[in-house]
């Protein structure tokens, strides 16, 4: 127990003892979690309660934006200083916001015998002081912006120091973390899927073997920001210039590439469907087909789950072109491939171009008796269609149902052959291997 009662504790007691006076002062004792305001003035008047929890008051000071009064998530509050615990005077810039009015405030923490007991002093700072406070804050903010945390490494003490959490406060504090402990405090802020890879690349064997003196390493994942939302991060190491290979030092820092990541994955995702579609019909490319249908192979073979192919083959297609020029084929083919995916709209149907006027449908979940009333009902919607000035046209279907002992080549040959025999028997019909 503190042999100061705080409730007994004066004013005059508190001057003495740090030889000047404020606008606010307090004492806390953190072994009974309990504070008292003995002065509050100004800002502080409304701001400071005459009495409280200390970790409240705490809370109160430190967790919270540095620009405005939000509080920040729960698992930040691991980085605040020493979480109201000092061993020596310590002094910070804290901004409070009320009434949307941002105040700066001197504050100054004295330990006072014994340990557990401190006097806070709280100074708001005049406003000239304050405009060139904020320009300082600003331009520091401009250049690292994107750092959200950053610390300084010793994976031979296993020692964290120097921690920065740009957000918060633009002063590095002088805290101690084990590096161990650390990695256990953060992984919660990651991502569950990305867990795994957190704790494989900041493991420190992993860095000790992957890092030479003066390397950089990095990987990105999601992580919880201030406010509690997932955000893509870069996790960069920075392994410090040394000439003793048993040194392991490193910089460590945090970098919000949010927006960046989303828009690379977004351009990602657009290159995908480039690299996978056919630039005139939009269906599926031939390439991308040859996978849907080892896909389905493979969903045959281990889920049994039943697939059947057709390909269907424009009859005397060249008789189109050379009557009514390439570019009205072209439209022909947009228009036949549309009339293909309306028919298997509601369908679990993946259609492809397979090339020229060929295409190739895998029809999910379906077997060979449905498969073939599909592609009859499909072949006659298509003889029944108008082509604008080239009037109708009619298409042969080959079919086949994948067997799960089937190779590529095997379902490929007998779907191909069911289409020769529909060619062979006049063309307009659909034939099944
Ligand atoms: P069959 O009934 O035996 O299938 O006769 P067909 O004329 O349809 O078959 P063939 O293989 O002889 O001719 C296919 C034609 O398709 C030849 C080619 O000019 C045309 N073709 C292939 N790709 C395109 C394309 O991208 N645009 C256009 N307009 N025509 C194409
Ligand atoms: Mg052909
Ligand atoms: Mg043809």
């Amino acid at each position: 127990m503190s042999s100061i009662n705080i409730d007994n504790y004066s004013y005059e007691e508190a001057i003495k003892f740090i030889g000047s006076s404020a606008d606010c002062i307090i004492i806390a004792d953190d072994e009974t979690d309990r504070y008292k305001a003995i002065k509050k003035d100004g800002l502080f008047a409304d701001y400071i309660d005459n009495e409280g929890d200390y970790i409240e008051l705490v809370r109160k000071l430190w967790y919270h934006f540095n620009n405005s009064s939000d509080d920040i998530t729960e698992d930040y509050h691991v980085f605040i200083p020493n979480e109201g615990r000092f061993h020596e005077k310590y002094s910070k810039r804290v901004n409070i916001v009320e009434n949307d009015i941002t105040h700066v405030v001197q504050m100054s923490v004295y330990p006072i015998e014994p340990n557990s007991t401190y006097l806070f002093m709280l100074d708001e700072i005049d406003n000239e002081m304050f405009v060139n406070d904020e320009l300082t804050v600003q331009k520091v903010n401009t250049i690292q912006n994107t750092y959200l945390f950053s610390m300084y490494i010793d994976l031979v003490q296993d020692t964290t120091s120097s921690i920065s959490v740009t957000e918060i406060s633009d002063d590095v504090m002088q805290q101690e973390i084990k590096y161990s402990e650390w990695r256990n405090m953060i992984i919660n802020m990651i991502w569950p899927d990305d867990q795994p890879l957190f704790l494989e690349r900041t493991a420190p064997e992993y860095l000790k073997k992957n890092l030479a003196p003066g390397r950089t390493t990095s990987f990105d994942c999601l992580m919880m920001n201030l406010e509690g939302k997932y955000i893509w991060v870069k996790l960069i190491f920075s392994r410090s210039e040394t000439n003793n290979e048993d040194d392991f030092r490193f910089v460590f820092m945090v970098q919000n590439i949010h927006e960046n990541s989303i828009e690379l994955l977004e351009t990602m995702k657009k290159y995908e469907q480039l690299a996978s579609r056919d630039s005139l019909t939009n269906v599926f490319n031939h390439g991308r087909m040859e996978t849907e249908i080892r896909n389905a192979l493979k969903d045959k073979c281990t889920k049994n789950r039943e697939v059947s192919l057709m390909i269907l083959d424009i009859d005397f297609f060249k008789h189109v072109n050379d009557k009514f020029g390439h570019s009205t084929g072209d439209v022909t083919l947009v228009q036949f491939t549309k009339i293909i995916s309306d028919y298997m709209h509601d369908l679990n149907a993946v259609i492809g171009r397979w090339g020229g006027e060929e295409f190739v449908v895998v029809c999910y979940d379906t077997g060979s008796e449905k498969a073939n009333a599909l592609a009859e009902g499909l072949r006659r919607t298509i003889s029944e269609e108008s082509f604008g000035k080239i009037g109708q046209i009619t298409c042969s279907i080959g079919v086949t149902t994948i067997n799960s002992d089937d190779t590529f080549d095997d379902a490929f040959n007998r779907m191909d052959r069911a289409l020769y025999n529909a060619k062979s028997s006049g063309r307009n019909c659909v034939k099944s291997v």
